[in-house]
This record gives C-alpha cells, structure tokens and sequence, in this order.
C-alpha cells in the first residue's frame, strides 16, 4: 500500500518473492498469522479472520480504517535476494528500510494504530507488556520454529532466510543498531477472478444445458472466449504465472479456431502442423495444403454440378409451359 495514498482503489502488487524469500506478514499489533508460503486465498482468509477477530472484539469494522491492513516484513538477507523488487518499492516509498525490532514496533504503531487492536488473541499475546515486547515475542518463536523446522502456530515447514534476529541482536543496543528490516504495508485485492464462462476445448463458448438442449447446439455460434473471464482451466485454484499462460494458449486455440472468409486453406494448413508432431513442417505444409486445395476443387465441382442439374431442370419445366402463357 502507497502509504501517500491509503485509500487509492487500486494498488501495487506485492510480489510473492518477498514471501518465498522469508518476508513474514504481521497483524498490526505484531502477530503471525498465516504461513506466510500459503496460497494466496488462503492467506487472504486468515486476513479476513483477523478483521472478523477485530468486529467481534468491538475493534474496527471489516475494511474500516485500518482493519484489513498487515505488515510484510523482510529481514536483510530476504532483501538481498529480491535486489530489484526492493529497489523499486524502497524507491516508490512502498518499503521503508527500518533497524532494530524497537524501531519497527514504533512504526507499527505509528503507520497502522498496532497499539489500538483490541481482540483477546491480540490482548492473550501482549500479556499487559508493550508492543515492542510482543513483537520481539513474535520473531524469537518465528526463529524457533525455524530451528525446529515447523511453526506451531501456522504448520510452516519452510523457514527461507532465517533467522529474523537470533544472533543478530546485541542486548542494551536495540534501540541504536540491531537486525535491518524492510517494512511495508499490505492488504488483500482483487487479483485474479478464476472465470466463469464456460467454452469448450476450442475456446468456444458454451450454451447453459436447458438451451444446448433446446437449440440442439452445444456452444453459441460466433462467440468465442479466451482469458481471465473463462472458467475451468485452473481447477479450484490458479498456479501463480498460469494466467498469462492461459491467455497465450487459448488465444491461440480460439485464434485458430475462429474462420474467417477466405482463410479456410490456410487455416487446415495450420490445423495439420500442430496435429502432425512426427512429420515435418514442410511435409505437412506441402501435405495440408494439397488436401485443402483438393477439397476446394471437389466443392467447385458439386457446385457447377448442382447448377448444371438446376439449369437442366428448368429448361424441361419451361418446355412444358404453354405457349400462351
Ligand atoms: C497486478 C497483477 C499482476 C499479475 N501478474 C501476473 C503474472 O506475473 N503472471 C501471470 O500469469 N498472470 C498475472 N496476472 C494475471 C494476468 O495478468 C491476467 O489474468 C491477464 O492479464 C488477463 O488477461 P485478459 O486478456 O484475459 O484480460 P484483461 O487483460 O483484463 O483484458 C480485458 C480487456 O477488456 C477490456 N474491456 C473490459 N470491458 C470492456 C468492454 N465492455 N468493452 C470493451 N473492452 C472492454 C479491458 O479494458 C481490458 O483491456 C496479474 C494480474 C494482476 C492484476
């Protein structure tokens, strides 16, 4: 979130790699919780089940304010390894480069209120002590996790970049130096819809089944579909980088499929290089468009045949018309 504009209705994306490179995501009071290398429904649904912790606590409303902002936090060796994805959000002002846990404890509560979080699972962490305190509770049992190889709290198993600040802090000098962190705020969006309308597997798009049986036609003539809005291709859930695959196959799949007049030769043409691995291109070329020349030719000659027989039969009605007439 551009901290210049919280409210803006649109938003930078967060990259996943700061996830995958052992960023944590924190409530504003300094909790895990999700395993941060969850999917990202997943990770949004524990983020909606911390807002509803928050309503049902008398705290701040689902999407009120604050209630469905987090912070990522990356430790320096995460930040190292996503180099230019950092640059470019410390440069835009979506990350801050912030040392020693007091200092991020601070800005927790500065930028998101983290003081303010009023549920019992906040209240239970905090034990009556400070947020700096609670925080620091939160990277030591992260980093114990870690050495453990399992989260209790979350079932992470994959700890990349860690620790957070096992043996990273010297103690009585928190405040001056200590562990790097880059933060930033987060929160869910709209990415990415999963469909819904239905084609088949040439990107044509489907009748609902009371009309596809009403009509006798399965699909809808003329209207194609490729892209984010067609459902079905992900399964339940997408694999991140898969929808511009999607669109990259099924474009060309309804690209070749749609026949324009007067492309049919070259369209057979292309049909019979994707379906014949084992010949050559040249061979199916040469193949292919022999066979649609063929088929053109044998067309034009039932055409001229039924005229034929059409000129024929009107000349033999004629004759029987009377002169007169
Ligand atoms: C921030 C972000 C990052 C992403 N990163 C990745 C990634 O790394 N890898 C990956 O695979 N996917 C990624 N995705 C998902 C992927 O980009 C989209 O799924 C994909 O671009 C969708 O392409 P599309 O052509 O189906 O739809 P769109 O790109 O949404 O195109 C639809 C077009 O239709 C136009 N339109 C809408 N309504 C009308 C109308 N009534 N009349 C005329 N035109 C209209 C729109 O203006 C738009 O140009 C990302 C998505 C987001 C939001």
């Amino acid at each position: 979130m551009d901290p210049s504009s919280p409210t803006a209705p649109t938003k930078t994306l967060c990259a996943e790699l700061l996830r995958g490179a052992g960023a944590v995501l924190l409530t504003r009071d300094g909790r895990r919780f999700a395993d941060e290398l969850g999917t990202r429904d997943y990770v949004v649904g524990r983020m909606l089940h911390e807002a509803d912790l928050e309503q049902g606590s008398g705290g701040l409303g689902k999407g009120t304010g604050v209630s469905l902002q987090f912070a990522l936090v990356l430790n320096e060796k995460g930040a190292l390894e996503t180099e230019k994805h950092v640059a470019l959000y410390l440069q835009k002002g979506l990350l801050q480069k912030i040392t020693g846990v007091a200092r991020v404890a601070s800005w927790l509560k500065r930028t998101l209120g983290g003081d303010k979080v009023v549920n019992d699972v906040a209240r239970a962490h905090r034990n009556g002590r400070s947020l700096e305190w609670a925080l620091r509770q939160t990277l030591v049992q992260y980093d114990a996790a870690a050495a453990h190889g399992v989260c209790p709290l979350t079932n992470k198993t994959h700890f990349h970049n860690a620790p957070f600040i096992a043996g990273l802090e010297k103690p009585g000098s928190q405040k001056q130096a200590g562990p790097v962190f880059y933060v930033g705020r987060v929160t869910p969006v709209t990415h990415y819809t999963m469909g819904g309308v239905r084609v088949d597997t040439h990107g044509r798009v489907m009748r609902n089944p009371a009309r596809a049986q009403r009509t006798g036609q399965q699909t809808v003539p003329g209207l194609f579909a490729a892209g984010e809005l067609i459902g079905g291709v992900h399964g339940k859930n997408r694999l991140g980088g898969n929808a511009l695959t999607e669109c990259a196959v099924f474009g060309r799949r309804v690209g070749r499929a749609v026949r324009l007049a007067g492309d049919e030769a070259e369209s057979t043409e292309r049909d019979a290089i994707d379906e014949g691995p084992e010949e050559t291109v040249s061979e199916v070329r040469g193949e292919a468009r022999e066979e649609a020349v063929e088929e053109v030719r044998e067309e034009a000659q039932e055409e001229e045949a039924q005229e034929e027989a059409a000129e024929e039969a009107t000349e033999e009605a004629l004759e029987d018309v009377p002169e007169d007439v």
